[in-house]
């Protein structure tokens, strides 16, 4: 980059707050993805109007730009594919409302996931979306890729809760959209255009977000299946109960064989295991859903169902979901963490079929998540200095994302597209559609300097 650009940035933001080090270079030009590309600068940002400024210049010299939270994201998001700016958010860390009568917070992008949960607890209120990696990942990081998490089957994802934002465009014009109330049926929604735009469409620079109230109970049970077939059946079944679970987590077999080969946790010898967690007021109210929830499991076969009594036990059951992270490392060198989704009542045919991919090209995939939502977390085992392990890699995840295509499910149910799964978006989105979605980038963006190279978009 040309030092009268970089002087001209220094200017912007103060010297001391960016950086061309080799070291730093290197630090900013990765995320939680196996992809990498080198910025040519790092910026920290503190306020919109230095946003702003930084923006429209980089406009003006044609200079790439890529909005970067926590850098938690695992698909190449915040990689800057095509050098340029990397614009750091993290000290817009500030929290600057939090309305319990208009149910809202307003927070800077910086705002990470759990430090607003733990501003909003006294309140007895919380965000819901729930991401595992919510003690590191910023809120501007969850709207650039609608995060999602455990929660969702009964509370969704982030657009659910994104009431309004105010985002700054290429050019450095600052808009708002959205409101502060809970309702609103005026105009274009712009707000969720930029939900899940991974920092393609502009650089948001301050969320209003919908809050909730915390349950007052929960209760948690785990329910081990002979068949896998029947575990689908119960995911299926529930939503004929009446009950609509917070959680509900499915483990397959070869996730259920890793623990029982590797830890000290005794899992049954069973091909499908659910956990499940209800939300209600009253210790009745979830005494209700749970024997709702049992019932449907024990009418599907299951084994054995142990509904936890107590707190303790209840997080001995969730020790299971939280470990298997842990444990992948044990068996594989390298991971390939996918997120398709399909509708509930095709997880049992994905989850079969996943495991014909997985024969055929010899790779070993675990299959757990969301089942509540259909948001399924197949994590391929590979050693990604064997380069025909890496070729055979290429292949199974591309099968994975023609199969949930295929079931009329989605390449991303959180993680987003970024560059791992920008090839296959035409998967998805047909011809019209993907035309659409590049004439409304480049009308934001029209000389492509929003986080290039990402989602297909250019
Ligand atoms: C261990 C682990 C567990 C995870 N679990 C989950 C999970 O349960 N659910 C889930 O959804 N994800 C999960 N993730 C993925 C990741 O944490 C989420 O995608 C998260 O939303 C990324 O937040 P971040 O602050 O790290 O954003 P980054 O990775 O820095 O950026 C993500 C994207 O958002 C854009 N962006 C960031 N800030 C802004 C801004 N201010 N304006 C515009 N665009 C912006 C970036 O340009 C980029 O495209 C997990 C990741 C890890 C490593």
């Amino acid at each position: 980059m040309e030092e009268r650009i970089k002087e001209k940035i220094a200017r912007i933001v103060g010297p001391e707050n960016l950086t061309d080090k080799l070291i730093d270079l290197i630090a900013y030009s990765y995320d939680a993805s196996p992809k990498s590309g080198r910025p040519d600068l790092a910026v920290w940002v503190e306020s919109t109007e230095q946003v702003s400024k930084l923006l429209a210049l980089a406009d003006q010299e044609r200079i790439p730009v890529v909005a970067r939270g926590a850098g938690t994201g695992l698909c190449g998001l915040a990689v800057p594919a095509r050098g340029g700016i990397v614009m750091d958010m993290a000290r817009m860390n500030r929290i600057l409302e939090i309305s319990i009568p208009d149910r809202l917070a307003v927070v800077q992008p910086g705002v990470v996931y759990a430090n607003l949960q733990k501003a909003l607890e006294p309140h007895r209120f919380f965000f819901p979306p729930d991401p595992a990696s919510g003690q590191m990942c910023t809120l501007g990081g969850n709207v650039g890729t609608n995060a999602g998490g455990l929660r969702a089957a009964k509370y969704g994802v982030t657009k659910d809760y994104v009431l309004g934002l105010e985002v700054v465009l290429a050019s450095g014009e600052v808009m708002r959209t959205g409101t502060r109330t809970i309702k609103s049926s005026s105009g274009l929604d712009l707000t969720r255009l930029f939900v899940g735009s991974e920092g393609t469409l502009g650089v948001v620079t301050e969320i209003t977000l919908k809050i909730s109230p915390l349950p007052n109970e929960k209760t948690t049970a785990m329910a081990s299946f002979d068949r896998l077939e029947d575990a689908g059946e119960a995911v299926t079944g529930l939503m004929h109960s009446g009950v609509i679970p917070a959680v509900l987590e499915l483990l397959d077999k070869s996730t259920i064989n890793l623990f029982r080969e590797h830890s000290d946790l005794d899992l049954p010898a069973v091909e499908a295991m659910i956990l499940v967690e209800v939300h209600g007021n009253t210790p009745d109210d979830v005494a209700f859903q749970m024997n709702r929830v049992a019932e449907v499991f024990r009418s599907c076969n299951a084994r054995e169902v142990k509904v936890a009594q107590t707190e303790a036990e209840a997080e001995r059951l969730w020790l299971v979901r939280k470990s298997i992270g842990g444990l992948t490392g044990k068996i594989s060198v390298s991971q390939a963490p996918e997120d398709v989704t399909v509708p509930m009542s095709r997880i049992t045919e994905f989850l079969r079929r996943c495991e014909g991919i997985s024969r055929k090209h010899g790779l070993l995939i675990l299959n757990y998540g969301h089942a509540g939502d259909g948001n399924l977390h197949p994590n391929v085992m590979f050693d990604r200095t064997d380069p025909d392990q890496v070729a055979r890699l290429e292949k199974v995840l591309t099968e994975l994302h023609e199969l949930a295509v295929d079931l009329h499910g989605t390449l991303t149910g959180e993680h987003g597209i970024g560059l791992t799964k920008a090839a296959h978006m035409h998967l998805e989105h047909d011809p019209v559609a993907m035309r659409t979605m590049r004439a409304i980038k480049h009308t934001l963006d029209p000389h492509n300097i929003l986080n290039p190279g990402k989602m297909d978009l250019d």
